[in-house]
């Protein structure tokens, strides 16, 4: 098992804030749906949020403090689920504004709940496996009051594997006294984890790339693409669009990016990234003097899968792509957004083009609730049976109300979330 790197924060600038984003893109939806501004201010601000202190004792004795959160965006519609991060560039606005984008994907792609996130500050690659095993128990421990299967469901992040995930749930079960397989999703499958999960993001966002192509009569075996992050969202995608006959030429990570106009080979990348850490210095490529530069390659696909806000309003003018397909969470800022709709690029937006994890993560809380696993086959097929159809939903209403897709996918959650709180009534 390989704890993916956290990438470290792209072109965002100082003064980036992904919340700003977050609020920004809801603004935008509460203003076209015609709701007050007391509905708008109640979506805007978690529901709960939890900061806590970590104390992790080092291998060598010392006792390091790490500071970790856990955000609760909105529970209208269901526990709230959201992932996990172990990263350097962990902030509290930054956890808000995940959890809140989080309410909207499930939403979106209609599973029952509201949506969450969580964060741990530091940089786990630096971090022993021991280390990161007791910064994963303590967290659980400090959140334990506000997690539980029915209460808040956490999963896999930048940073965090099955293994994390396994910790956190033998550590919640532990301290409950009993086993509690729903408590985390994402797991181990020795563990109850699904089968399909660990390249369920993949999936569903390669599923959703083919369809936009369709849309735009690009012929895949004509196509090509660059995929920014290798690590689990990025490379199986790079994998899945590569064995669907789409020509990748362009692929990063947090070290550096590497090209080849004829094709990168992704199975033979993917293995001198596990054997040397990173994918420059590949033999069957060249690397790219800067890292960013392939955000601006002329590719018909471009995958920002790494982290938020890599095309900002500095840089988006330079994208030459005809298709975003947002493997990362809010790697496109409102200003770039619309610099992008005036070129006439398509965006499909993140909270449809990545929700396949918590499709999945979905699927393997109800096999746990349920405790009858099902097959690989059926999980696939209801993957794509649930990405097709929110994919036509966002096209149909993009059309109709003559929007971009960020709008109409945004509209169409909050819309959900809204009429669930609506029906619910305000306590007291
Ligand atoms: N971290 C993933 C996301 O951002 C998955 C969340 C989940 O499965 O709960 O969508």
């Amino acid at each position: 098992m390989t704890l993916t790197p956290a990438p470290s924060a792209i072109g965002t600038g100082a003064a980036a804030n992904p919340l700003h984003d977050a609020r920004t893109q809801l603004a935008d939806a509460v203003a076209l749906l015609g709701y007050s501004d007391g509905m708008y201010s109640m979506l805007a601000t978690p529901r709960r949020e939890l900061t806590v202190s970590v104390p992790l004792r080092r291998d060598d004795g010392l006792v390091e403090l790490l500071i970790g959160h856990r955000v609760q965006h909105n529970m209208s519609r269901g526990p709230t689920k959201g992932g996990l991060r172990f990263s350097p560039d962990v902030t509290l606005d930054e956890v808000r504004a995940l959890a809140m984008w989080m309410s909207w994907k499930c939403a979106l792609v209609d599973i029952p709940y509201g949506g969450a996130k969580g964060g741990v500050r530091f940089d786990p690659r630096s971090y022993s496996r021991g280390e990161i095993q007791r910064v994963t128990r303590r967290y659980t421990s400090e959140i334990m009051p506000i997690l539980g299967p029915a209460t808040d469901i956490p999963a896999p992040d930048i940073g965090t594997d099955d293994q994390v995930m396994a910790w956190m749930m033998d550590t919640y079960s532990v301290n409950s006294g009993h086993t509690a397989l729903g408590v985390v999703t994402g797991k181990p499958l020795a563990l109850g984890g699904s089968k399909g999960r660990a390249i369920a993001t993949s999936a569903g966002v390669v599923h959703v790339a083919l369809a936009a192509l369709d849309h735009l009569d690009l012929k895949r075996e004509r196509t090509t693409a660059a995929v920014q992050g290798f690590g689990k969202v990025g490379r199986d995608a790079a994998v899945l669009l590569s064995r669907a006959g789409v020509r990748v030429v362009a692929v990063s990570d947090r070290d550096g990016a590497v090209h080849n106009s004829a094709g990168l080979d992704i199975e033979a990348l993917a293995r001198h990234a596990e054997a040397s850490g990173a994918v420059a210095g590949f033999a069957g490529a060249d690397d790219y003097e800067h890292r960013d530069d392939l955000l601006f390659e002329e590719v018909d696909l471009l995958v920002p899968a790494a982290v938020e806000g890599v095309l900002n309003k500095e840089n988006a003018h330079r994208v030459r792509a005809r298709l975003v397909v947002e493997g990362a969470n809010g790697p496109t800022t409102p200003e770039a957004d619309e610099l992008l709709e005036n070129t006439g690029c398509l965006v499909v937006p993140d909270i449809l083009a990545n929700a396949g994890g918590v499709v999945v993560s979905y699927f393997e809380w109800v096999q746990a609730n349920q405790a009858y696993w099902w097959s690989e086959r059926e999980v696939e097929a209801r993957l794509r049976e649930r990405m097709q159809s929110a994919w036509e939903q966002v096209v149909e209403t993009a059309r109709t109300r003559r929007i971009s897709m960020r709008r109409a996918a945004t509209l169409m959650a909050v819309e959900a979330v809204a009429s669930a709180h609506v029906a619910r009534g305000l306590y007291p």
